[in-house]
């Protein structure tokens, strides 16, 4: 709601007014400063991204488009502190990744950053429950509450009556459902997802992009999503498209902003 009404009291407004402010001036959680990433030299040098500029705000469902080889996967891989540019600046939460040591970056990536991948990378000696908990040991919470937290994050998958089955007693849809209740386990600040439905027919990667978007909406869960599928980008509010590794308009024209 924008404004107050005359049945509120003073103490309403000024709360609202004071959470209205804080939700303007919150900066953003990611801003890419003119960030390229080249591989080899001479002249079989190959820019995968080149001179990104972007910014993307907490709260965001964004889907990252373009052909194979456009460069998604290593701008994915930039924005989750896996591989670093060869110059300009991926800015996380108000830090230059750049800045950070390989301990801290490993720390930033345990708890701060989720990623969900086209394989789901379960251990298959484990149950659903368990291979959720594992991503909460270095969590130092206490056994009672870490199956609490477990019991949560099954439920916000909608997978509340299946932590005990096997992986392979799973279908891939719930499959997957699992690997994003892990990579939520240590509520990251943002939801990195490299191909989510890649595995999986589109009934069930529906499905999965279905989760995503309700933890976006209910959770405020900030959520970067790779993906191929035109379906997917266009569920998705907003939409970053690559081409040849850089960020281009959906005619297919280069994105240049203005920096100052
Ligand atoms: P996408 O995810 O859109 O398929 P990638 O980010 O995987 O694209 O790759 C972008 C470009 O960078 C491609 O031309 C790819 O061959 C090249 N590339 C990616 N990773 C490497 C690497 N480790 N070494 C050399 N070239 C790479």
């Amino acid at each position: 709601m924008l404004y107050a009404t005359s049945t509120e009291s003073t103490d309403d407004r000024e709360e609202e007014h004071s959470m209205n402010e804080a939700i303007t001036t919150e900066a953003p959680i990611y801003e890419l400063r003119r960030v390229t990433r080249s591989y080899g030299s001479g002249t079989t040098k190959v820019d995968a991204v080149r001179d990104i500029d972007l910014t993307i705000d907490r709260g965001e469902f964004i889907a990252v488009v373009g052909p194979s080889g456009s460069g998604k996967t290593t701008l994915l891989q930039l924005l989750g502190g896996l591989d670093r540019p060869t110059s300009g600046e991926v800015v996380f939460e108000g830090r230059s990744l750049a800045t950070l040591k390989e301990s801290e970056l490993t720390q930033l990536r345990l708890g701060t950053i989720g990623f969900v991948f086209q394989q789901f990378n379960l251990i298959l000696t484990l149950s659903a429950a368990q291979n959720i908990e594992l991503a909460l040991a270095p969590s130092g919470l206490t056994a009672s509450l870490r199956r609490a937290r477990v019991t949560e994050l099954l439920g916000s998958v909608g997978l509340a009556s299946r932590g005990h089955h096997l992986p392979s007693e799973l279908s891939g849809g719930e499959q997957q459902r699992v690997a994003i209740g892990r990579a939520l386990a240590n509520a990251p600040d943002v939801l990195l997802a490299d191909e989510p439905t890649g595995n999986l027919d589109s009934t069930t990667g529906d499905e999965i992009i279905a989760v995503l978007h309700q933890l976006n909406r209910e959770q405020n869960q900030t959520i970067v999503v790779i993906t191929h599928d035109p379906y997917v980008a266009a569920a998705a509010p907003r939409i970053v498209r690559l081409h040849d590794g850089a960020v281009v308009d959906a005619d297919g024209s280069r994105v240049l902003e203005v920096v100052s």
